[in-house]
């Protein structure tokens, strides 16, 4: 029987895998390198190899209503978009409540996972860390993997004719930290992901100009979205999803990228990119536009040459005196710990059924959590994974056989690869409401829209048009928490309460609603209850 679970890493979803075991009465132990809780999220100085490192100003992309665990609701007077040391803070502030650090050996590397030799009888695994260079060897019945994907620097440094000459300063937006080091000089800054658009506005206040070089363009979307509500609020509902399944992609493709174009012609910002909107996740880049129409970034193609001091773009364009060139080009991993038998990366690109287990293990005792790139936040949807996987230890949850996970695997990839353009990410790329419904349903922890609708209609209709929040994965099921129908009714509450810190003068003479907006809820209603009878 499953009892003592191995957990690595102590960042967002350690913390959560540590309290699910304790929910399911598992023994959790997790084993973390550093000496605090966060991973990604505590901010440090210094980038020290082997962690991931993040800079001073950066500000989560997902709002806090689609980012908080699904049973301990981010506060309502926190802001919407958390700064990276509030994420720590409600981090702090989880780990406390349920009581989780107690849990956590700090300070420790994991140095191997290797199946024990009786492995395919007991599922159980052996375990070797070292801590202040003392090694130790421990079993336990299940391990779960929670180290994260953005650790390791992917710095295609050979691509770039002429870098080897170049005489200014060469780093990785995981190096970067603050823009003080990069004060009056002119800057390169190559790749345009969420970290190259941050650090090229970070950049921009301080610099004399930095130059954004992307070879494949973006599209830009705010985080302030339709009545100034968070982007991931309006945009993540279940009946936008079965909406955006009904539509053709073309007119999907076409309605979003005139709303983004409405905002700013992305071709007359030098970002338009020659894929559609769907096929490619876009940016979350609010200050872009604003650097651009300033002067003080300038858009420019892929990278042609450098010299000593220039750098030439494919345009034939070259710009002089540049001081530094840095490489926001995303990420690889691995797990050095793990044997390839355990689990194969190459180029980014992994094989996990429901993109947690491991196709071809004897026992279903070791899982990989967050190792995804949802348009959505990681914290959520690595909850519920370990929700799941946890249940798959205790044997309540069966895998289908090998060849069915692996005919599974492999059409989500033609899927991917059909959908997105090719990227380093492709494979590890989900869609947000889909993936937590698929996993739910794993779990047997999705919320059933028809028993709602008879039970709660009220709540069935704020479930289903608004924010799918991860609180919705609470009302029933195994892990059911009796808070959660309150929590999903006051959710529009917490968001406004942290933008409206003042009462506008006319705010108690509200205009009666007029009869086409009367007429307009008609159609909602009616369009939701259709809506409940496709989806199901
Ligand atoms: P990323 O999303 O992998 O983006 C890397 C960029 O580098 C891509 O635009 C890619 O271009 C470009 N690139 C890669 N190789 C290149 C080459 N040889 N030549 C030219 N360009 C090249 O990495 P990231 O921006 O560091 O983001 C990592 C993760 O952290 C993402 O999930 C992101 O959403 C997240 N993040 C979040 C925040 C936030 O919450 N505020 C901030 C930063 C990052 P192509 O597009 O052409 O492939």
């Amino acid at each position: 029987m499953v009892k003592k679970v191995a957990i690595i890493g102590a960042g967002s979803c350690g913390l959560p895998a540590i309290k699910c075991c304790l929910d399911e009465g598992l023994e959790p132990t997790c084993f973390e390198k550093s000496d605090d809780i966060g991973g990604l999220w505590k901010f440090q100085d210094d980038a020290i190899e082997g962690k991931a490192s993040i800079y001073k100003s950066l500000t989560i992309n997902t709002s806090k209503e689609m980012m908080t665990f699904s049973d301990f609701p981010i506060p309502e007077d926190y802001p919407n978009y958390m700064h990276n040391s509030q994420v720590m803070d409600y981090f702090r502030s989880y780990a406390k409540h349920f009581g989780l650090l107690p849990y956590i050996c700090f300070k420790t590397t994991v140095l191997s996972v290797t199946k024990q030799p009786d492995f395919s009888i007991t599922g159980q695994w052996n375990v070797v860390t070292e801590t202040s260079g003392i090694k130790e060897s421990f079993v336990f019945d299940a391990v779960l993997v929670c180290t994260g994907h953005h650790v390791e620097p992917y710095l295609p440094l050979a691509s770039f004719p002429g870098l080897k000459k170049f005489k200014g300063k060469i780093l990785h937006s995981w190096e970067y930290k603050h823009p003080g080091n990069f004060r009056d000089k002119r800057v390169v800054m190559i790749g345009l992901g969420n970290s190259g658009a941050d650090i090229t506005v970070d950049l921009s206040h301080a610099v004399k100009k930095v130059f954004l070089s992307t070879r494949s363009g973006s599209w830009i979307i705010s985080r302030v979205s339709c009545n100034g509500y968070p982007m991931d609020v309006t945009y993540f509902t279940r009946f936008r999803t079965i909406v955006r399944h009904i539509i053709p992609m073309c007119l999907l493709n076409m309605w979003e990228e005139n709303k983004v174009n409405s905002r700013f012609d992305h071709t007359n910002y030098g970002l338009k990119p020659s894929h559609r909107f769907f096929s490619k996740y876009p940016i979350v880049g609010d200050d872009l536009p604003n650097g651009i129409i300033s002067g003080r970034i300038a858009v420019k193609p892929d990278v042609k040459e450098f010299t000593e001091t220039a750098v030439i773009f494919e345009d034939g364009t070259k710009e002089e005196n540049i001081d530094a060139v840095i490489f926001a080009t995303g990420y690889s991993f691995s797990f050095p710990f793990l044997e390839e038998s355990i689990i194969k990366t190459k180029n980014n690109h992994v094989s996990l059924y429901k993109y947690v287990f491991p196709p071809f293990l004897e026992k279903p005792t070791l899982a990989m959590i967050g190792l995804l790139q949802p348009l959505g936040a990681i914290m959520p949807i690595a909850e519920l994974q370990v929700r799941g996987a946890t249940r798959v230890f205790k044997g309540l949850i069966k895998l289908p056989p090998e060849d069915v996970m692996m005919a599974d695997i492999i059409r989500k990839k033609k899927e991917n690869e059909k959908r997105y353009v090719p990227s380093r990410h492709i494979a590890l790329q989900v869609q947000y409401v889909n993936y937590m419904d698929e996993i739910s349903s794993f779990s047997g922890v999705k919320p059933n829209m028809l028993s709602l609708l008879l039970k709660d209609p009220k709540l069935a209709w704020e479930v289903f048009f608004g924010p799918c929040t991860p609180i919705q994965f609470r009302l029933m099921g195994p892990g059911k928490w009796n808070g959660a129908r309150e929590a999903i009714l006051s959710q529009r509450k917490r968001i406004i309460k942290a933008t409206k810190t003042r009462d506008p003068p006319n705010d108690s003479k509200e205009t009666p609603p007029a009869l086409g907006f009367l007429f307009l809820k008609s159609l909602w209603f009616l369009a939701f209850v259709m809506a409940i009878f496709v989806y199901l």
